[in-house]
């Protein structure tokens, strides 16, 4: 299918053209013809499926043909909320690169930056609002925004909302909206809480369930390096140094553990910016667009700061940390493989995290290349094996220059070998893959 046989209007149809869209993905070409049909929709899907442009469009045509757009008197016909400020920015930006060729007119507000231009914006009139839940509330209790006139619906990322305490304000915002209108409701995954909200305010809606995972990590070279974690730093800066490695997204599992990369990064004369939910808003999207513009190589993030964010052409994602739950692996690696083109995904994996390691395999088809020929290889399991072969050292690698007796002597050389080694080979181009 095409979108030519998707029945869009010329002018969307000349702004995907120009995007150079052709095909539309599997969540575009199940979604789009129900919704412009008026249907509601229960979508399971997550971002790197082209999930947006399944609902902007339909949007952006139904507000074209049927409403029609009063310049000097606009209404908010189109509501979408979203867990975080850099996917609502991303979600409005989809809208005007669709909607490049009409007339109507979009705004985004969040929270963390002053509210003023946002009501500056909001009294001008604007058709499409796209809004994080807290700041949208504040405004509606302000009289600044009235959602009386909405349309369309669209409930983004409901399980991450779920997860950062969202659902009580977004249940409030739901009351503020009016009987009669179309629903667009999406998330990764399924909650008995999310399916009671979804079933509470969708109408016999259509059911769309894709699996980005296989379809966009199929194209991503997966990579493991096993490391203890306090060589990971080194490893780190031992890859970004000597790899050919153009932008990195760093995936960090703390605030604190992100700041701490970043400041090691720097004493190794890396230049590397971090964004978590302790930074200001301006100083994350300072930081995002430095990384986007290529003035920073390296970006790193934790989990809940990176959701949504899309980069192109991002050639490497850095698992410095492997996360608690698997499909958050499918998440950040994905952000490598955006719209079709490839990217490698590079994981540390440390003794403690590698029954995480083994529930990733599990959900993930495409198999991880193992990494052995690195600068800092695991320790603890070479200690394991000289340990369980009781002195004698089954290992290959010359790890046991003494002959460790007992498990205290072991743990003695596991921390001096930790502290005091360096990289065996820096030589630019060294062999890094194990085939
Ligand atoms: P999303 O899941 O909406 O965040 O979209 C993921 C990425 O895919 C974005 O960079 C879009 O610009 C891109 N994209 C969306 N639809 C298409 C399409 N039909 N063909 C190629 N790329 C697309």
């Amino acid at each position: 299918m095409l979108f030519e046989d998707l029945n869009l209007i010329e002018p969307i149809k000349k702004a995907l053209k120009t995007k150079g869209f052709t095909k539309p993905t599997p969540i575009q070409s199940r979604a789009i013809p129900s919704l412009l049909k008026g249907m509601d929709l229960l979508g399971c899907a997550q971002t790197g499926t082209g999930k947006t442009a399944a609902f902007a469009i339909p949007i952006l045509q139904g507000i074209s043909l049927q409403h029609k757009a009063s310049a000097n008197h606009r209404q908010i016909q189109a509501l979408i909320i979203a867990p975080t400020r850099e996917l609502a920015i991303q979600i409005a930006d989809s809208f005007e690169e669709y909607g490049e060729n009409l007339t109507l007119k979009t705004l985004v507000i969040y929270g963390g930056v002053s509210q003023n231009p946002q009501t500056k914006e909001l009294t001008k009139g604007i058709d499409i609002l796209v809004a994080t839940p807290g700041r949208l509330l504040d405004l509606i209790n302000q009289r600044f925004v009235s959602l009386k006139n909405v349309k369309y619906f669209v409930l983004d990322e409901a399980d991450h909302m779920l997860d950062m305490g969202m659902l009580q304000d977004v249940r409030k915002i739901i009351a503020h909206l009016p009987k009669e209108k179309q629903t667009m409701f999406f998330s990764a995954t399924m909650p008995a809480e999310i399916e009671k909200l979804a079933n509470s305010i969708l109408k016999s809606p259509i059911k769309v369930m894709v699996t980005p995972p296989s379809s966009t990590v199929e194209i991503i070279e997966q990579e493991i390096y096993y490391v203890d974690r306090g060589n990971k730093v080194n490893l780190l800066i031992d890859l970004l140094k000597n790899k050919d490695i153009i932008s990195a997204l760093v995936f960090s599992r703390t605030k604190h553990g992100a700041n701490k990369i970043v400041k090691n990064l720097s004493k190794a004369g890396l230049n590397a910016e971090a964004i978590h939910g302790n930074k200001s808003q301006t100083a994350r999207q300072l930081a995002l667009n430095n990384f986007k513009e290529r003035k920073t190589r390296i970006l790193v993030a934790t989990d809940i700061a990176a959701r949504g964010i899309d980069i192109e052409e991002l050639s490497h994602v850095i698992n410095f940390d492997l996360p608690e739950v698997p499909e958050t692996y499918v998440h950040r690696i994905g952000r490598t493989g955006r719209a079709r083109r490839g990217g490698t995904a590079i994981s540390f994996c440390s003794q403690a995290e590698k029954p995480l390691l083994k529930s990733i395999q599990k959900l993930t088809t495409k198999s991880i290349i193992e990494i052995n020929d690195h600068a800092y290889p695991l320790v603890e399991t070479n200690i394991e094996a000289i340990v369980k072969s009781n002195g004698r050292n089954t290992s290959k690698k010359p790890m046991t220059q003494d002959k460790p007796r007992s498990i205290r002597r072991n743990n003695e050389i596991k921390k001096k070998v930790a502290r005091t080694e360096k990289p065996r080979s820096n030589v630019k181009g060294y062999k890094t893959k194990n085939d």
